[in-house]
Parts: C-alpha cells; structure tokens; sequence
C-alpha cells in the first residue's frame, strides 16, 4: 500500500537536508517540520520557517509543499499527490468546501499562493482549535521511535478516538495557531484514565472514523449535498416541518435518541446549530463543521453510502467503494 511505503531520504548536500527525519506512516506533515525543527541546530522557528520557505506553520494546513519536494530527493520520489494524500488532510478538506475554494485550497498547500487558509480552517475545525493524539501511541512512539510524532488520522476532526487502543484522543490546544514547532514532550503526557464508552458510543465512533479516514482517501464533493436547502428537503420529507416551521425541538430529541449524550459530547457537537436552524432555516450550514454535517448525514441516512445513493451524484464506483468501508466497521 502506497501510504506505508517507507521514505529514504538521499541527502543533496544542503545543511537543511542533513536533519531531516523519515516520515512515518500517517504522520502529518506539520509533524516532519516539528521533527525536523527539533533536530536541527537553529536556535530559533524563524530560521527553521526560512528554510522551509514557508511564512507561518499552520499544523493543519501545511503551505508550499511543492518547495520541499524540490528540495528533497528520494529513492522512491514521492510527488505532491504522494503527500497531498498521505500526510496532509487535502481530500478530507476538499469535501465540505466548494470546488472553486477546494482549487484555492490546492494552490495554497501546493504553490503557498492564495488566501483559502482562514476560511477553510473555519469552516473545518471548531472554534476551539487543537492538536489530538493518543497517550498509548506516543508512548509506544518513545520506546520504538525515541520521539513522538502527531498522527494525521488523529487531527481528522471526526475522529475521536484511537482505534487501536479505543481510548478517547488527549488534546494540545492551539489558540490563534500560534503553536510553532510543537512536539510532544514525554513529561506532558498524562496517566492513561478514562471511564469505559458505551456500546452506543463505541458503534458511532468506529462509524465516525472509518467515513472519516475514507473522507480522507477520497474526494466525493459532497459540498454539493450537504446545504442548508439539503438538509431542509430532508426536514420536509421525514416530517420535521409543520407548516413553514421546522420544529427543532423534535430534530434535537430525536438526534439525541439517535446517538446518545456520550457520543455527541465527545465528538464535540455543536448545539448552537438547532438554534440556527430554527432561526436561518436556508443559511445554517454556514456554521456547519464536518462533525455536525456528519451527525446530519448519518442520522438521516445512517451511512455516508445512504447519502450518496440517495443523491446518485456521485460515480457508482465511489458509492461502492464508500459502502465497503461501512459495511467493514
Ligand atoms: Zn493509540
């Protein structure tokens, strides 16, 4: 499988190449830079931004990628579709924004050109910005590794847990982004406690993840099924309308019946979005992140594969595909 392929890195000769590590499977990309910052001699992240010729590090959306693929050779030269897919959340991003946006989001992770970066990090994480990562895994990282490394999967915004150790992801936050080079230190890593997740919780999670990681894979343009006049055609059809009214005092009991308390705290879950649609029943998904969008989708359709037969905007091929990887949760 392409995504474990492991990378070796020929050095060309500059200073900068000599401290860069070997990216691992399903590790971001803000993670190399991390790893490299850190083996690297420079004193201060500004020489460290210089040299990746980058103006900022957004851990979510690395900028210029194209810039280091030029810098680096490797045995098995990995092109931009190689890290755009592997190690950045480029397709997960690009189904819940506008192909005119997802384009701008290209140029931007590619060339470093454009402005979609505060827009689709909006749009796409929650107010609260974080970095997610699994206490288990980034110990068993400092025993095989010596270091740890921030697992791209885990950042998807509707994943939740670490489906290896089914132990809820801790989280590192990172208010304004203004998080720099920032690694895991083997002393922030607290005592592994949790109270056990319900059956419920636990179905819905695995549910969460396995659409999220195939979100991730594929690019389905779902930005097209998942507005405001989508979702209400659906209000209308499963009797959530009475009159010109949407009665989202139902919406919400039965959303809540659907996944439980437990499933909806920990993912997260906006509720401010009833509110919204009670009063900006055409405007609301503008609020709307992948969490709830996928709450909505799963709720009315209890799969992602329900969703896109029902629309049959979507290529056969895809819908198979998404099918598949539910069916396998
Ligand atoms: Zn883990």
């Amino acid at each position: 499988m392409n995504g474990k392929r492991k990378i070796i890195l020929i050095i060309r000769g500059g200073y900068m190449l000599t401290f860069f590590p070997v990216i691992q499977d399903d590790e971001l990309l803000y993670s190399v830079y991390t790893r490299y910052h850190e083996r690297s001699l420079n004193k201060n992240e500004n020489k460290t931004i210089d040299e990746l010729h980058l103006t900022e590090m957004n851990p979510f959306l690395p900028k210029n990628i194209q810039y280091l693929i030029d810098e680096l050779k490797y045995f098995d030269a990995p092109d931009i579709e190689y890290f755009l897919n592997f190690h950045s959340m480029c397709n997960y991003i690009s189904n819940f924004i506008s192909p005119n946006i997802s384009g701008g989001l290209s140029l931007y992770l590619t060339k470093g050109t454009g402005k979609a970066e505060a827009y689709v990090v909006d749009k796409i994480f929650s107010e609260n910005k974080y970095l997610k990562y699994c206490p288990v895994c980034t110990q068993k990282d400092f025993k095989t590794l010596g270091e740890s490394f921030w697992r791209l999967s885990h950042q998807l915004p509707t994943l939740f847990i670490c489906l290896e150790h089914k132990i809820p992801l801790d989280r590192i936050d990172i208010p304004n982004h203004k998080i720099g080079f920032k690694t895991i230190a083997m002393n922030e890593l607290n005592e592994v406690s949790f109270e056990p997740l319900t059956k419920k919780t636990m179905f819905y999670v695995k549910l969460f993840a396995k659409q999220s990681f195939y979100l991730n894979r594929v690019k389905l343009n779902l930005y097209n099924s998942i507005q405001s006049q989508d979702f209400y055609r659906l209000f209308v059809e499963k009797g959530f309308v009475i009159g010109s009214e949407i009665d989202v005092k139902k919406l919400k009991k039965e959303i809540v019946e659907f996944y439980g308390i437990e499933f909806l705290e920990l993912s997260g879950y906006n509720t401010a979005l009833f509110r919204e649609i009670s009063e900006r029943p055409l405007f609301f998904s503008n609020i709307m992140t992948p969490i709830e969008t996928l709450v909505l989708i799963n709720f009315f359709f209890n799969s992602l594969s329900g969703m896109l037969i029902y629309n049959k905007r979507t290529p056969k091929r895809e819908i198979a595909s998404s099918l598949l990887v539910e069916l396998l949760v």
